[in-house]
């Protein structure tokens, strides 16, 4: 599904190098979960995957399902099966929540050779789908995210997710600022999502987040590597004794 092999990105602006070599192989079915501590480069790794600008690749290579990632603009990505959840969703003042979820799931059907979605199919599954996250109609009414809480965005995220069913869905820290519940419900609309041919990787500082959505695969990113790769438990690791053990084994 995913394979990362040897990225190496910096910023365009500066000589900063933030990944340093990433190898990072996701098969189809499966949950990755990528642990680290903050400024490791983890939000990073999930903007150059959707082709953010500012950063340039300086090394390695990056596929889904054979498509070579870095070579498509953001829009055929998406197009291609990839969603990003980011760790700070964006406001879109003037266009209301409702027509973008329709716009997106639109294109991406179009993309696949799909015909657009009726009316009455799209507010009904869009109704559906948002009920099961507690997102209530006012919120699907007014622009994208404007005014929404953080718990709100990261809620709005995972509909977004749900409508454009996704191959491979990456989440940057949708667990950050949410409380218990609203964690709860996040990671029960991902749980939904779950399937054979859908694959995850959830990025998180924190281990909670991993209690709900149990990973296949734990990596910890580190200084724009990843440095160790296991199973839940190391979440669970990390949890217990912070990351200091982990990184002192490693260097
Ligand atoms: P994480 O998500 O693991 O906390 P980030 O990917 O956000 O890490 O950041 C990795 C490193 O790159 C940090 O040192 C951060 O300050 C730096 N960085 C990322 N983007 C920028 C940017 N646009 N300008 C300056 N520094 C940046
Ligand atoms: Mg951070
Ligand atoms: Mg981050």
């Amino acid at each position: 599904m995913l394979e990362i092999k040897g990225l190496k990105v910096k910023l365009e602006e500066e000589d900063k190098q933030i990944l340093k070599g990433v190898d990072l192989s996701i098969d189809a079915g499966s949950v990755h979960a990528i642990m680290g501590p903050n400024g490791s480069g983890k939000s990073t790794l999930s903007y150059v995957l959707s082709g953010k600008d500012g950063y340039e690749v300086t090394g390695g290579s990056a596929s889904l399902d054979g498509h070579d990632l870095l070579d498509l603009d953001p829009e055929e990505r998406a197009a291609i099966g990839l969603f990003l959840a980011f760790q700070y969703p964006v406001e879109i003042p003037g266009v209301g929540n409702m027509t973008f979820l329709r716009t997106a799931v639109n294109a991406q059907r179009k993309a696949r050779g799909q015909e657009e979605i009726s009316a009455g199919d799209f507010l009904k599954e869009v109704r559906a789908r948002a009920k099961s996250l507690k997102i209530d109609a006012d919120m699907l009414k007014r622009p994208v995210n404007v005014g929404f809480s953080g718990g709100e965005k990261k809620r709005n995220e995972i509909l977004q997710m749900a409508m454009l069913e996704p191959k491979m869905c990456v989440l940057d820290e949708t667990d950050s600022g949410l409380d218990v519940d609203a964690m709860k419900l996040v990671a029960e609309g991902v749980n939904a999502l779950r399937s054979e041919g859908r694959s995850f990787l959830v990025i998180t500082h924190y281990q909670r987040l991993l209690d709900h959505i149990k990973p296949d695969v734990v990596h910890i990113m580190a200084d724009g590597r990843i440095v160790k790769t296991g199973g839940p438990e190391l979440a669970l690791e990390v949890e217990n004794n912070g990351y200091a053990d982990i990184l002192a084994e490693v260097v």
